[in-house]
């Protein structure tokens, strides 16, 4: 069942978005050569717990995963795509970061994520999978008007991804989202216009393109059961905003 949000409760998830836009950059700035995933993880926590939030990552436990989850955010790196682990590991010169965050304040989640470059001297190529991986987003997020369909959001995603001829992983779609972080409906990276669940106002979704550079739509999971990486190897970037669908149009809630 699709839960729709009143003004009031838009309001307070848009705070519990400020949280978890702040968290993400607090994680950005920490980002460095040298710098670790868990040097990462404890600055968006850090933010999170200042706030008064709770992390929604932490502990999360779907059937499919052999463990909990244990870190605050995803740290997925160069070919990991999403659900990468925060580790020890040092970040190096010219990595491919995506950093996943959900939070929740005073009963209501948010969720978005951030793809950078780490240190001076950046694969041109990689500047532009962000690059295209924010348009993409930016798209899915202005096709999420009232009375638009699913598919619209679907396919201005996909249509954006596949025109730069990359790899899109539809398996690990978008979510609605509000007093728990994975609601109805599903968020699908590709659709066909005019087809799927009609947007009313106060639905609220997570849009989350994941877009491959070589091109495949193919991935594979790593030993640690949570990894999900490209299969041909290649770079991916994740970007994602919540986002609720109001009378005025779109309305993006993880933001400063
Ligand atoms: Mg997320
Ligand atoms: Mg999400």
């Amino acid at each position: 069942m699709v839960e729709l949000k009143t003004p009031e409760e838009i309001a307070r998830m848009r705070e519990a978005g400020r949280v978890v836009a702040r968290a993400l950059a607090a994680a950005r700035a920490v980002a460095a050569p040298g710098r670790t995933g868990l040097e990462l993880d404890r600055a968006a926590a850090d933010v999170i717990a200042a706030s008064g939030a709770e992390p929604l990552f932490r502990g999360y436990h779907p059937s499919w995963a052999p463990t909990p989850f244990p870190g605050v955010v995803c740290l997925s790196v160069n070919d990991e795509i999403v659900h990468g682990v925060p580790t020890g590991r040092a970040l190096q010169d010219g990595d491919l970061v995506s950093v996943d965050c959900g939070a929740r304040l005073d009963g209501w989640s948010a969720d978005a994520a951030v793809s950078f470059l780490v240190g001076e001297a950046p694969d041109p190529a990689d500047v532009r999978l962000i690059a295209d991986a924010e348009a993409a987003l930016a798209r899915g997020i202005a096709a999420a008007r009232p009375g638009a369909r699913m598919g619209d959001v679907g396919h201005a995603i996909s249509a954006r991804a596949r025109a730069a001829g990359y790899g899109l992983t539809a398996d690990h779609c978008g979510h609605g989202i509000g007093r728990v972080m994975h609601e109805a409906p599903d968020v699908p990276n590709e659709g066909r216009p005019g087809r799927g669940v009609v947007l009313r106002p106060g639905l609220v979704i997570a849009i989350e393109p994941q877009l491959v550079r070589g091109g495949t739509d193919a991935y594979v999971h790593a030993d640690d059961g949570w990894t999900v990486r490209t299969a041909d190897g290649s770079r991916a970037a994740h970007v994602e905003h919540t986002v609720a669908v109001t009378e005025e149009g779109p309305v993006v809630l993880t933001v400063p």
